[in-house]
């Protein structure tokens, strides 16, 4: 077995000599050649975390599909697809990047409320291996694409199996009242109407309940409410190949104790066993987990401002680079590259946006200076996918470190970029 798959955790981020380095690489030597901001993802941290899916899953048949708007780089799709990981997508751009990123789109399943025609056309000519299937009108659009271009779409249902996550409402799925999924009293009738459906063969059945979840029990509750769909099903002749548990387990940003993957999947392939469903392919579709804590964003200090009420540190990297605080409220931890001496003060960690909204951290205990470099960790996930160019600013580089390497994975975006594809009236 290659070791560099091995599953034990990797830590990406760790100091060496009181200075912070990814992997064998100091961050000051990035920030050195890169400049800042720029994501620093961990090559060895991205593949132990997806190794822990696939260790847990061994000796079943499986698929795991990595959520890929988590972070969508070509180079850590590459990986991943290397190391025989499917891709969960949720638009036709993603499933472009996939195959420009050499994985397999036979690996492939795709979610989302609002796929278009074409995008259903290009993911059918792609052979894909699954629609997740949100609505009533979306199985007749499948249906209709299916027929028009000769092709038989393999689908499954995202049921709402309205069950709280108990996470920030913005990312619980799995409600009643969110706007995912099918109902759980609708879902017989649908794979009814797609099993008669000549264009369309029924394969899975799928649920995703929110994002940072950090308690198995929510996982559990929905297994079993599939679990009792798939049993209904089977009474009427329609017989599953595949269920897939979706993805959401939270990761550590501060002081959060999600149970490890192997935690997570013991726990529901018991459920499944129990259940008499030993024979079905398990399915997962990890985002935030696979990539989260293998990256960060490194910043550098360029104001510092005491207020009266206040005093901030403005950095070179703002909400346009990482979303998270300002749309979810989201603490991540921050740390600075070197120690230094020097007096501590209770800062908040601002960009030079302009927006109130506009921190990355708020109330924090360091000593700084102009010119300093901190690391923003827990980023490698939903950080640089969101990211803008708010402000007329290019996006952020994107390096991946790999032992004593590092490889600029996505150069720095030039302002002229920005505004390459404007023009003006005659
Ligand atoms: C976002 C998403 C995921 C991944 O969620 P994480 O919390 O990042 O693991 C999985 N499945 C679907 C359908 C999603 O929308």
């Amino acid at each position: 077995m290659n070791t560099r798959l091995a599953a034990r955790p990797v830590e990406a981020f760790a100091r060496q000599d009181g200075k912070l380095a990814c992997e064998g690489v100091l961050l000051e030597a990035i920030a050195d050649r890169f400049g800042t901001p720029t994501y620093v993802y961990s090559r060895a941290a991205i593949e132990s975390a997806f190794a822990a899916y696939t260790a847990a899953l061994q000796g079943r048949p499986s698929l795991v599909c990595y959520a890929m708007k988590a972070n969508s780089n070509l180079a850590v799709l590459n990986l991943l697809a290397r190391a025989g990981c499917g891709f969960d997508v949720v638009s036709g751009g993603e499933l472009a990047r996939v195959i420009a990123a050499g994985g397999n789109p036979r690996k492939v399943v795709f979610s989302g409320v609002g796929k278009t025609e074409a995008e259903i056309a290009r993911a059918l000519a792609a052979e894909i291996l699954c629609f997740n299937l949100e609505s009533v009108a979306e199985l007749e659009m499948v249906e209709r694409v299916a027929a028009a271009t000769g092709r038989r779409a393999r689908v499954s249902v995202r049921v709402n199996p309205d069950v709280d996550p108990k996470t920030h409402p913005y990312i619980s799925t799995g409600l009643r009242s969110n706007k995912f999924g099918v109902a759980y009293a609708d879902t017989l009738p649908l794979y009814r109407r797609a099993a008669a459906m000549p264009h369309v063969e029924v394969v899975g059945i799928d649920c995703h309940i929110g994002s940072r979840i950090s308690d198995i029990a929510p996982y559990l509750e929905a297994a079993d409410r599939l679990l009792d769909l798939v049993d209904g099903l089977a009474g009427e002749c329609i017989e599953l190949a595949h269920i897939d548990f979706g993805g959401g387990l939270d990761i550590r940003y501060r002081d959060e104790r999600p149970p490890a993957a192997a935690e997570l999947i013991g726990a529901l392939m018991a459920r499944v066993d129990a259940r008499g469903h030993r024979d079905k392919m398990l399915m997962f579709e990890p985002g935030r987990s696979i990539v989260g804590p293998a990256g960060a964003l490194l910043t550098r200090v360029n104001i510092v401002k005491p207020g009266q009420e206040k005093n901030f540190l403005v950095v070179d990297a703002g909400m346009n680079d990482l979303v998270r605080p300002s749309l979810y409220d989201a603490w991540m931890e921050v740390q600075p590259v070197a120690q230094r001496g020097g007096s501590v003060h209770t800062y908040d960690i601002v960009g030079p946006i302009c927006e109130s909204g506009d921190w990355l951290a708020r109330e924090r205990q360091l000593a700084a200076e102009p010119g300093d470099l901190l690391a923003i960790l827990g980023a490698g996930a939903y950080g640089m996918s969101m990211a803008s160019n708010y402000n007329s600013r290019g996006r952020a580089a994107e390096v991946m470190v790999d032992g004593a390497r590092v490889y600029e994975v996505r150069r720095r975006e030039t302002v002229e970029e920005l505004f390459a594809l404007e023009s003006i009236l005659p």
